[in-house]
């Protein structure tokens, strides 16, 4: 059994939980401890009493605890991606690369520790200067989502402590073995006891004692829309600073001038590798009439190749839904789409059995043509391997399209058209725009982060993360 991470300590929890291959439902991974509402609160005491000593620690001292851990998790990224796509079902190549990323955004903060700056300015009164510094928030709750198990906790815990936090880590339910493995990591890299907290649990339940806590000064986190609106409410009521990061209806716009093999590839990726189970997927693409047709010939002809198994298989190329709620809501999305008259062009076949026989989450990938703006597939966030074709007249048009949505996290065009490039890298409302290159694949030392109902509070990732994880000060000094 694994526990949780408290105080310095490993402490049982209220219950244990199994963790289960969602590509192999006999496969138990481990049983992990969930924490009860005394112990959330045992957690943000104690990163409370460590956050004066850890945020009086030196950069070098930060650099070296963040640095050791990115160096771990790159010399361990086979060992822990096999775990990630065994936890949640992302392919092996996929999941692997998570890890190394993870590893890369340790190896970033940690430099970024160092790189933190102010200004000294002189007054706009005579004989006194003024000093602009940024200081730690002091503890920083952080509760992530199970899509990207490993890399979502590295860029919000990476920032927190370098930036001199003390951090109460809440990962999502059904991915507890790469948050645990992660703390393990961060148990043994030189932090003070306290400074770094480990709660696995249910958010309904521990939500409360995590985020209304007079001793929690900001809040980060990653997930859904409904959540997300429910900690923002929290965190106004308290008086403390937050940052979500929520869905997207990510469109991808591809013009008559388009490369074809350049876009059926965008389209592929984006919507469909990592089973479409990423806030930046795909979900609309949007065609222009003159090649509207042979894109979707195409496209369909490329996921007729599309491989899904178990996540572990070399070959496969889309792994398992990640478990039995989000496979019943792509299929009730299915059925949706279907019943509001969308043509189901490809795939959208439920599978219990891999092609060994061994039972999993299998959904073949779908397209849906014929599609509206005010169909529900075209409006909702589906989360799965599921995308629609879109008609439009021109690049006006599909643009209107693009926009036509209450989200704005990553916005793609396919083109050879400069002057359509330019207009949309300018035009299009979302965080992230993505010109012949697929909505989802942002890198880590740049900002991301959306807009609209996407996104609230100060970008992640890149040297944007210190906006979010330090507070301002202004000092003025009379000589
Ligand atoms: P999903 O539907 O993808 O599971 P959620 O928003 O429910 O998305 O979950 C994202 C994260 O938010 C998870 O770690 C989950 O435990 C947590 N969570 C869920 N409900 C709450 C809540 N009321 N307060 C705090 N965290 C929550």
């Amino acid at each position: 059994m694994k526990q949780n991470f408290i105080g310095g300590r490993w402490v049982d929890g209220a219950n244990a939980v199994p963790n289960i291959n969602p590509s192999d439902l006999n496969d138990v991974i481990d049983l992990y401890a969930h924490a009860d509402v005394a112990q959330a609160r045992e957690a943000v005491a104690a990163a409370s009493a460590a956050s004066a000593e850890w945020a009086a620690s030196t950069p070098q001292q930060r650099f070296d605890v963040l640095d050791r851990v990115g160096t771990e998790l790159l010399a361990r990224s086979q060992e822990l991606g096999d775990l990630l796509a065994r936890e949640e079902g992302k392919t092996l190549p996929e999941a692997m690369g998570e890890v190394t990323r993870a590893g890369q955004i340790f190896k970033f903060f940690a430099g970024e520790a160092l790189r933190l700056r102010g200004d000294l300015l002189p007054s706009v009164r005579p004989g006194i200067s003024v000093e602009v510094t940024r200081e730690p928030l002091g503890v920083v709750t952080l509760i992530t989502p199970w899509n990207f198990p490993i890399a979502i906790p590295a860029w919000k815990i990476a920032p927190a402590l370098a930036f001199g936090n003390s951090v109460v880590f809440k990962p999502a339910e059904l991915v507890p073995g790469c948050a645990w493995a992660l703390a393990e990591i961060l148990s043994r890299s030189g932090l003070p006891a306290g400074a770094f907290n480990l709660v696995m649990g249910p958010g309904a339940e521990l939500g409360g004692a995590l985020i209304e806590d007079r001793r929690v000064h900001g809040v980060s986190f990653t997930g859904s829309q409904t959540t997300g609106r429910r900690i923002a409410q929290a965190c106004t009521a308290h008086g403390i600073k937050f940052q979500l990061e929520m869905g997207g209806k990510n469109p991808l716009i591809v013009l008559d001038d388009a490369d074809l093999a350049v876009a059926v590839n965008c389209a592929v990726q984006g919507a469909f590798f990592s089973t479409g189970q990423r806030c930046t997927a795909t979900s609309r693409i949007i065609v222009t009439d003159g090649i509207h047709d042979r894109f979707v010939q195409a496209l369909t002809q490329r996921m007729a190749q599309l491989r899904v198994g178990d996540a572990r298989t070399a070959g496969v190329d889309l792994g398992p839904v990640v478990d039995e709620r989000q496979l019943a809501i792509d299929l009730g999305y299915i059925a949706s789409a279907q019943s509001e008259g969308a043509t189901l062009a490809f795939g959208g076949q439920h599978r219990e059995r891999d092609e060994n026989g061994q039972a999993g989450f299998f959904l073949t990938p779908a397209l849906f043509t014929d599609t509206h703006p005010d169909m529900r597939i075209n409006s909702e966030e589906v989360f799965g391997p599921v995308a629609t074709v879109q008609r439009a007249r021109h690049y006006d048009e599909a643009l209107a399209l693009a926009n036509n949505t209450p989200f704005g996290l990553s916005s793609g065009l396919c083109t050879t058209s400069l002057r359509h490039a330019t207009h949309f890298k300018r035009h299009a409302q979302a965080g992230m725009v993505m010109v012949n290159t697929p909505t989802a694949g942002a890198d880590y030392h740049v900002p991301f982060g959306g807009r609209k109902a996407s996104s609230m509070g100060a970008r992640e990732q890149g040297a944007y993360a210190n906006e979010f994880y330090t507070t301002v000060k202004t000092a003025y000094t009379a000589a």
